[in-house]
């Protein structure tokens, strides 16, 4: 009698994280190992994390090919019942072009499943050591990108947006500086902080920090024309301690949260009195 036929594994898209390895998830880390083809996403998947791929897998750099290659290739495989992996870098739910890949292979009718990372937003909030969100300050985060080759809906322009004045994190932009602290200087006022994280969790990362009127200038001197995370807002700052206190700090530009006040009480903590 025949064996049944071996079913379609489904192809995983995985983020892979900023670039230091050990960033990967278990479970990204795992499906890497298991994998028979990996298409990686170029210039910014660090190649470091392919060491954990078999020996013997196919890997290929998807910067020099097309959507239609990538997909023909990932597709084939994944008929002829191997084990498929699309590398991306940081997160792969933010510009990766995820949607264009995931519609083909539901036109195909092969499965899928996305893997998280760790986005390069996170990573260079971690170098900053800063919290994107705190109490009376902000409780929101926008990520988005200047108008570049890739259209910006127009409701959603870098001006409009600076009007929140809520953190902002700025993906694919750092090459038009100028521009962009041109439009946020119409939301945020001047001395609003801001920092640059050129390849956050890289060798080679660099952290430069400023105020908006001051952080193009500095970012030009620097050389970094790329790879980079421009983050603004208040957050930034110098942080919750009392201006005057022994610890020094000259603001007081944030409130503790909450969560671990001694006075609040929660499902999990009762009041401290
Ligand atoms: N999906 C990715 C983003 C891909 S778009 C993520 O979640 O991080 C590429 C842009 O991401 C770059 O132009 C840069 O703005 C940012 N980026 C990616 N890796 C980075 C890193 N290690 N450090 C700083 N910025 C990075």
């Amino acid at each position: 009698m025949n064996k049944p036929a071996q079913k379609i594994q489904p192809i995983f898209f995985i983020g892979c994280g900023p670039g230091d390895p050990e960033l990967i998830t278990v479970k990204g880390k795992r499906l890497l190992k298991e994998a028979d083809m990996i298409v990686y996403a170029g210039s910014l998947v660090k190649e470091k994390v392919l060491q954990y791929a078999k020996k013997e897998a196919d890997i290929y750099n998807s910067a020099s090919m097309a959507l239609e290659e990538i997909m023909k290739i990932v597709v084939d495989a994944a008929r002829a019942r191997k084990k498929v992996v699309r590398l991306h870098s940081g997160d792969p739910t933010l510009y990766s072009a995820l949607r264009e890949q995931a519609d083909i292979l539901d036109k195909e009718k092969i499965p899928y499943e996305v893997i998280p990372g760790v986005s390069s937003a996170f990573a260079s909030a971690a170098a900053l050591k800063r919290e994107l969100t705190m109490p009376e300050i902000t409780q929101t985060v926008i990520f988005t990108r200047l108008e570049g080759r890739t259209p910006v809906p127009e409701q959603e322009r870098l001006s409009l947006l600076a009007r929140h004045q809520a953190t902002m994190c700025i993906f694919l932009s750092i090459g038009m500086i100028d521009n962009v602290i041109k439009e946020l200087k119409k939301g945020y006022p001047e001395d609003t902080p801001a920092a640059v994280v050129y390849r956050a969790t890289w060798e080679d990362e660099r952290i430069i920090k400023g105020r908006l009127k001051d952080i193009a200038n500095k970012v030009k001197k620097e050389g970094i024309k790329r790879q980079a995370m421009i983050i603004v807002g208040k957050t930034l700052g110098q942080g919750t301690v009392p201006a005057g206190s022994k610890q020094g700090a000259k603001y007081k530009e944030g409130q503790k949260s909450k969560l671990y006040d001694r006075n609040f009480e929660h499902g999990y903590r009762k009041k401290k009195v």
